[in-house]
């Protein structure tokens, strides 16, 4: 147990995983600053109890005042540009927004004595895994400028922990869905183009149908696979790591949060077919630039450092927990 509990910076706290974040860090005691430029995220999504501070992490002069007002002990970081294709057609703004502004981020976290440093990464820094499912010490090959982005933080963290007062958390993401069991947040993002959350939209009728992107991969049914990891379970397992981190200064942890199976796009989609218990039309399209067959995590790392366990290691359960939201979204009048 952590006696005094020093306030956490999320940036990225007014988005998907960013806000369940915060909600996991209140529900548990923690104070809560949230940095968001609201690019993509939403004022109201910050969940009350939290402090939102609209601008951006690559400004020093706001990022210290933040750290000095607030007495910031830890720094979540989620802001950053998240979507595989468009990486690959606008590289030099995944540099910029995910590379250049944490590079940014990092330095306001030595300067302000900041200790402890959480980074979200992602399976993307794997490329074509070695082998499924993927180990952290595997090779890391990105495919595409998104993965690269965040590997590249990666780095900086690490040269930076090895050479000031600070320890950090990597979290490789695999692929993050679900919403809040309570309905208190979700994927609001517009435009979606991540697989359960276009597939829920479908299926209460925001969109026509969901293509299948490649039908011809080297996996079992041919389409693509992923590890899906509901967002409150990966939420929560950014509070184990920021209690390691202070209980343990000098150990630094770099770990994949993911169950560690895989589903077909084919079987996420059969999964929202049953939880509607009605078809949604599926189109065969082309492969999408980037994209690797499978990634699937070697989750045994996490598994044996905290104490973490997922609580919503099923897929009807996520699909579940997404179309709630997104019905709540729709009678909101939202997105
Ligand atoms: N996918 C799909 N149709 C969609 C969105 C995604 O077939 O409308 C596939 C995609 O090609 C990949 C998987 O679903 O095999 C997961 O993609 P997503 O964009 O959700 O996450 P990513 O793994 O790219 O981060």
């Amino acid at each position: 147990m952590i006696e005094k509990k020093p306030a956490v910076l999320v940036t990225g706290g007014a988005g998907y995983i960013g806000s369940h974040a915060v909600l996991a860090l209140l529900d548990a005691g923690w104070p809560v600053v949230v940095i968001d430029n609201l690019s993509t995220g939403f004022a109201w999504a910050v969940p009350e109890g939290a402090t939102l501070a609209e601008g951006d992490i690559a400004d020093s002069a706001l990022v210290a005042s933040l750290i000095g007002e607030h007495g910031i002990g830890a720094i979540m970081h989620f802001a950053g540009s998240v979507v595989v294709p468009d990486s690959v057609a606008d590289p030099l703004r995944y540099y910029e927004n995910n590379t250049v502004k944490s590079r940014a981020l990092i330095a306001s976290a030595v300067k302000g004595g900041v200790r402890h440093f959480i980074f979200s990464s992602t399976a993307a820094t794997y490329g074509i895994p070695e082998k499924i499912p993927a180990a952290e010490e595997d090779r890391t090959e990105p495919i595409n400028p998104y993965g690269w982005s965040k590997l590249m933080t990666e780095r900086m963290l690490k040269d930076a922990a090895f050479a000031h007062p600070l320890n950090f958390g990597i979290l490789r993401y695999f692929n993050v869905a679900g919403a809040d069991p309570a309905g208190r947040s979700g994927q609001s993002t517009r435009g979606a183009t991540h697989l359960i959350k276009v597939a829920v939209e479908a299926a209460i009728g925001k969109r026509g149908h969901v293509d299948i992107f490649g039908t011809d991969f080297d996996t079992p049914d041919g389409t693509g696979v992923r590890d899906y990891i509901h967002v409150s379970d990966l939420a929560a397992a950014h509070v184990h790591v920021l209690e390691r981190l202070i209980e343990s200064p000098d150990e630094s942890l770099l770990m994949n949060c993911g169950y560690g199976h895989g589903f077909s796009v084919l079987e996420v989609l059969n999964a929202v077919d049953r939880v509607t218990n009605a078809p949604i039309e599926r189109r065969p399209a082309p492969r999408r630039a980037g994209d690797p067959p499978a990634l699937v995590a070697d989750n045994r790392r996490i598994l044996s450092t905290l104490d973490w366990r997922p609580q919503r290691d099923d897929l009807d359960t996520i699909v579940t927990d997404a179309l709630r939201w997104e019905r709540l979204l729709a009678e909101r009048g939202i997105g």
